[in-house]
């Protein structure tokens, strides 16, 4: 586990709960997971980039955006150094987590049945990205 002092953003709880919505905290604070289908990101196909709801750190680019069918928005690659994974043993299974390198906060999972050329799929939650379209 990655000790929480570790990361260049860390607030309380009570702070978390106060800037981010229901959904977002559930999801970045307490590793929960969006039911598929319901983040309007995933339609999103514009330029621009997906940042950390969070803290705003810029974690994905639209370019490494594609449709896995997954109902997650689906990304083959992150910005470099933007996310640090752990491993998961949650759900009886062993998946690698996915979080914000500068908040800690819990974006999704990636999976090793991705598009080339990484052959990884990050699978977020819409809740833990807001997209800010390339001007
Ligand atoms: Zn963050």
């Amino acid at each position: 586990m990655t000790d929480k002092a570790d990361y260049a953003v860390t607030k309380s709880e009570a702070e978390w709960r106060k800037e981010l919505n229901p959904e977002q905290f559930r999801v970045l604070r307490q590793h929960g997971t969006e039911r598929a289908g319901t983040s309007p990101l995933n339609a999103e196909k514009r330029e621009g980039v997906f940042v950390c709801a969070g803290c705003g750190k810029p974690l994905f680019d639209s370019q490494t955006k594609y449709e896995s069918g997954s109902g997650w928005p689906s990304f083959y690659q992150p910005r470099e150094g933007a996310v640090g994974t752990s491993t998961d043993n949650s759900l009886f299974m062993t998946r690698t987590e996915v979080h914000c390198a500068e908040c800690g906060g819990h974006l999704g999972h990636v999976f090793p049945d991705g598009p080339q050329p990484t052959g990884e799929r990050y699978c977020m939650n819409g809740a833990a990205l807001k997209f800010e379209k390339a001007k």
